[in-house]
């Protein structure tokens, strides 16, 4: 397939409504957009992305007010976490419309739902007036797309086009919060925290790694099937680090994270290395850095744990994750 690169919101709607699949920028990652009331094109976006079956899509929609295109009913603490943080970088697991299909949803009983903040988005999720299935833009099992370059890399030639825009700013996946039974569960942290959504509902709790392992061990069917897939990973062991490996002569104490690669004669003097200045932009920066340490054939990566506040334990859990924990 010969992949368009665009940069017209009406041309990208336009092939979504035609059944195709277009990767477009979000504040999260860039998603693959496809008619999630289609069947045939939610079927090319899983064989695109080489993504299983049972790891459900989030829907994405450009007005709060459109919930009813997705979701069976709008629980009342749903609603407060919409009001309070939507558009933005949350997904709202709620109860399925019926007309939303099992291969949407990995059979789950629920959707999730997510408006989200970015003007190209919303300008296609307008133009397209269905529900746009768009999981991140990589190949399953990759680090998420934060650059249309990064898209291009690894789905070139996989989907119908790419809009080439800015780099996502946030540079992390959304904060899923499960609002469909009972007090919210947090599934998947981002960069709405767990604190801030406590304070607009206080007994929304963390799902916790202790659950998911019972889960796992009693085969019960899991609430969030991706929580359990191999993410983020880059070809490049990762090693996550509380300091930098010694002998490297970076001035620590003045930054907020180091990443690194070692010297193939394996001297701890760093071939590649960045710095990042704030906790936000090194989960802006984080992915990127992963793909360029595989782009240069590294085979080892030294990254800095994250700090636990704002942003960091959701990057605290991708890199968790990419580490292959
Ligand atoms: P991605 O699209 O790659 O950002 O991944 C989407 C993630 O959202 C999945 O891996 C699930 O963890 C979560 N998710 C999507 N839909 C549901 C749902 N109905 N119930 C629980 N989790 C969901
Ligand atoms: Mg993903």
């Amino acid at each position: 397939m010969l992949t368009e690169y665009i940069d017209s919101a009406e041309r990208a709607a336009e092939i979504i409504r035609a059944g195709g699949l277009v990767a477009f920028p979000t504040e999260t990652v860039f998603g693959i957009g496809v008619d999630a009331t289609n069947g045939d094109a939610v079927a090319k976006l899983f064989e695109a992305k080489g993504r299983p079956s049972n790891n459900p899509l989030i829907l994405h929609l450009d007005d709060g007010g459109h919930w009813a295109r997705a979701a069976a009913e709008l629980p009342t603490v749903a609603e407060a976490f919409l009001d309070a943080f939507s558009p933005g970088p949350l997904t709202l697991v709620l109860p399925k419309l019926s007309s939303i299909g099992d291969q949407v949803t990995a059979g789950l009983p629920t959707v999730g739902v997510r408006i989200p903040d970015h003007p190209i988005a919303r300008a296609i999720l307008r133009n397209a007036a269905v529900p746009v299935a768009a999981p991140s833009a990589n190949r399953s099992g990759r680090p998420s797309g934060t650059t249309w370059q990064a898209v291009s890399e690894d789905l070139d030639g996989r989907i119908d086009a790419i809009f080439t825009a800015e780099s996502a700013t946030i540079g992390i996946e959304s904060t899923v919060v499960d609002c469909s039974g009972g007090n919210p569960v947090v599934l998947r942290p981002g960069a709405i925290t767990l604190e801030q959504l406590q304070q607009v509902a206080p007994h929304t709790r963390e799902y916790g790694d202790s659950e998911k392992q019972r889960m796992v061990a009693f085969g019960e069917k899991i609430n969030s099937p991706g929580i359990l897939h191999p993410h983020y990973q880059p070809k490049a062991q990762v090693c996550v680090v509380e300091v930098p490996p010694v002998g490297i002569s970076v001035e620590v104490s003045a930054v907020s994270a180091f990443c690194g690669t070692e010297r193939f004669d394996g001297l701890h003097e760093f071939a590649l290395s960045k710095i990042f200045g704030s906790l936000d932009d090194y989960a802006s920066g984080f992915y990127e850095f992963l793909r360029e340490v595989d782009r240069q054939a590294f085979e080892r990566v030294f990254i800095q744990t994250a700090s636990e506040e704002g942003i960091g334990r959701a990057l605290r859990d991708r890199q968790r994750r990419a580490a292959g924990d």
